[in-house]
């Protein structure tokens, strides 16, 4: 079984199906018997994907920096809450963690947690898959920036191949049981 980082936002954002990708994703991956390793947080997508997790009887893993470790802000119902002195030993943390890497929709810290796992593929720094899903469009114009970086030569093929992108949830379920049977 395969541990699975997750970044996701820390806000829900404003339409149902972002929910429902997560809570997709949490049914599976409990079902399957995989470790989610995410941000340790009770808001937005974060929440309601460790929440599926959870009522599912499913395994979870959360890294969070103390200072965001606050009653409103982290998840109560994770019994393995991994506390961090900050962002860099978190963001260590979840390296050491992870099997491979899926964003879902969310903000600059998704963002800046993506690409650093796909940054981190392209050093060689790690071989792990890294995933994106593409709920409505949510990351269109970023498929069009990262394909316009390969056609301008700032990315290599290769490179730009490294990040998957799913626009259907089923795709992403299809690939994580991919992954399982290659590890
Ligand atoms: P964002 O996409 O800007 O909402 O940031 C979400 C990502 O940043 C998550 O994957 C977390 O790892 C981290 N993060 C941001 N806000 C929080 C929070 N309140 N609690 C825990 N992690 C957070």
């Amino acid at each position: 079984m395969a541990r699975i980082c997750v970044f996701c936002g820390s806000r829900p954002g404003d339409r149902p199906e972002f929910a429902e990708a997560a809570e997709l994703l949490g049914i599976y991956l409990a079902e399957s018997g995989h470790t989610l390793v995410y941000g340790g947080g009770s808001t937005g997508i974060m929440g309601i994907l460790a929440d599926a997790i959870l009522q599912n009887s499913g395994k979870v893993i959360g890294v969070i920096p103390q200072h965001l470790a606050r009653p409103e802000l982290m998840h109560s119902g994770v019994a393995d809450m991994r506390i961090t002195i900050d962002m860099h030993e978190r963001k260590a943390m979840m390296h050491s963690l992870a099997d491979a890497y899926i964003a879902l929709p969310g903000g600059y810290g998704t963002l800046e947690e993506l690409f650093e796992a796909v940054t981190w593929a392209q050093l060689e720094i790690h071989t792990r898959e890294v995933a994106v899903l593409n709920v409505c469009g949510l990351f269109n114009g970023l498929v069009t920036m990262l394909d316009e970086m390969t056609e301008q030569g700032f990315l290599s093929p290769d490179c730009r191949r490294h990040l998957k992108v799913f626009s259907a949830t089923a795709q992403l379920l299809e690939w994580v049981a991919a992954l399982a049977t290659t590890r």
